[in-house]
């Protein structure tokens, strides 16, 4: 039986990113740039709803740049959440800044605004706060941005995970001051690697926006020769990985779908089984459920590495919740303002389960077959 993947790529039945890609090769619009670069920016902002975006070389790079368009400097703090990937914090680190992280809470799994009220009283001169949408599921932007605006203080939303996923009738990443998004090759849609940064600031997006590609683009000033007053970057998305982008934006939607099937699926046949629970899913919101994540109690009869274990022995990916920032050695040392631990006990208790869009109804199957074996012979 084939290999079942975590999240894997999944390009078009359609064959549309190879369109996209042969009239780049056609057109010898290989690089720099180019015609799929413009549209695929253009394209992402009307599926958002952002104004206008940036195309660059990763969600990572993108969210460096935002901190730089944010004005962060050497030695401001910055809020991060503390549940997430480190591709939230490193670029804090290149600037240079100092992390603080932030808790999460239970009812969205992302930063607690409780927490976030506490970090302020903490850090009157915070400079940026990062909230996630991790995997795919809303924070809560109302209270988030309700603090940040009352504060004056920028948001950034690292939305890497949540392309496809609507907070009150509102794209993830078009609440903050700058938005970020990524085509990693396990996200929702991929380019193989890329990454996309909007601006959400009324009457500056333009200009912000200039900024960022001028930077991405080793910050070359307007001159016949070469000229720097800044430093650069070489951060911008080429031309046929734009392509690559155009075409799979076509199937977003589609691919939304079959991530909330996958989710639906495994409530459905597991969420009977004895001290388990599911990622948390509100009104007024739609998840785009990029991974199905499984909580399972203390007093669970089975332990998230036993899942993780059985399914490996039917050649079948599964991960750990991500494991929270303040408890990484690299970042040992910067404060953690908590909230009852919540995202270190999502972490311990958490399973990722299998969430490709290739898998069939059999692979399904056979996956909450070999779950819930693992109750029966408890
Ligand atoms: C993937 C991811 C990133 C980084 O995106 P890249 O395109 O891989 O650089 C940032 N934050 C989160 C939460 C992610 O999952």
């Amino acid at each position: 039986m084939a290999h079942i993947y975590l999240a894997s790529p999944h390009m078009s039945e359609e064959g549309y990113e190879q369109q996209y890609i042969k009239e780049a090769f056609d057109t010898n619009w290989i690089a720099p740039l180019g015609k799929n670069v413009d549209e695929f920016e253009r394209e992402l902002s009307a599926v958002v709803g952002a104004e206008d975006a940036a195309a660059l070389s990763s969600g990572t790079s993108a969210l460096h740049l935002a901190l730089k368009a944010a004005g962060v400097k050497e030695g401001d703090p910055v809020f991060c959440q503390d549940l997430t990937f480190s591709a939230t914090v490193n670029p804090v680190l290149y600037e240079k800044a100092v992390p603080v992280f932030i808790d999460s809470d239970r009812q969205t799994w992302n930063m607690s605004p409780e927490a976030l009220e506490k970090a302020f009283d903490k850090y009157p001169n915070v400079k940026a706060v990062i909230p996630v949408h991790l995997y795919g599921l809303p924070a809560n932007m109302e209270q988030i941005m309700k603090i940040c605006r009352k504060h004056g203080v920028p948001v950034i939303e690292d939305a890497a995970e949540s392309l496809g996923s609507w907070y009150h009738g509102q794209h993830t990443g078009t609440f903050g001051d700058y938005g970020v998004f990524s085509f990693n090759g396990n996200k929702i849609i991929t380019t193989s690697g890329g990454g996309m940064l909007v601006c959400n600031l009324e009457g500056q997006v333009q200009e912000r926006i200039k900024k960022v590609r001028f930077w991405a683009t080793q910050a070359r000033e307007p001159a016949r020769h070469y000229e720097h007053k800044e430093i650069g970057y070489n951060y911008r998305m080429s031309n046929i990985v734009a392509g690559i982008g155009r075409g799979q934006l076509k199937v977003l939607e589609q691919r939304v779908e079959q991530k909330r099937h996958i989710f639906a699926y495994y409530q459905e046949h597991l969420g009977n089984l004895e001290g388990i629970s599911f990622m948390p899913m509100h009104e007024k919101e739609r998840a785009n459920c990029w991974l199905s994540v499984i909580q399972l109690a203390q007093e669970c009869p089975v332990r998230p590495l036993d899942v993780m274990i059985a399914l490996e022995k039917g050649d079948i990916e599964s991960r750990p919740v991500w494991k929270p920032m303040h408890l990484q050695p690299v970042f040992a040392g910067y404060d953690y303002i908590d909230n009852g631990n919540v995202g270190a006990e999502l972490f311990r208790r958490g399973v990722c389960l299998p969430s490709d869009t290739k898998m069939t109804e059999a692979d399904l199957e056979r996956i909450c077959s070999i779950i819930k074996d693992l109750w029966v012979k408890k």
